[in-house]
């Protein structure tokens, strides 16, 4: 084993942590951001209201992506723990050989060397 598994572990629980608490906030959010829109319908609205209306509909979009982006890194987080459990973080899953430790600095999760990554696209 030459990575050094410890340092990444730390980065993963930590950036697992990081997501766990964005995904909660973007769930809490865009249940607020709902109720205060059905709270302003019924009250009769607000001067801009559509332009409101607008921007809000749009963040919620925007919110949905980042949500289902951190929720696919969370799995993927998950899943190179578990590779830390079985000693087998840090080996390309195509070929077999150590991902570069440079690579996995940048994206700790990764699971595939860089030549490999590029293959599937
Ligand atoms: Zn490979």
């Amino acid at each position: 084993m030459s990575v050094d598994t410890s340092e990444f572990r730390t980065r993963l629980e930590e950036e697992r942590g990081r997501l766990a608490n964005a995904v909660n906030f973007l769930h809490a959010e865009s249940t607020i951001t709902l109720e205060d829109e059905l709270g302003e319908i019924g009250s009769g609205g607000t001067d801009n209201h559509l332009g409101d209306t607008a921007s809000a509909t749009y963040d919620r979009g925007l919110d949905q992506g980042l949500e289902e982006g951190a929720q696919q890194t969370l799995v993927e987080i998950d899943a190179a723990l578990k590779r830390i459990e079985d000693g087998t973080y840090g080996i390309c899953e195509v070929c077999g050989k150590p991902i570069p430790p440079d690579r996995l600095r940048a994206i700790p999760w990764a699971k595939l060397c860089i030549e490999d990554q590029r293959r599937v696209g």
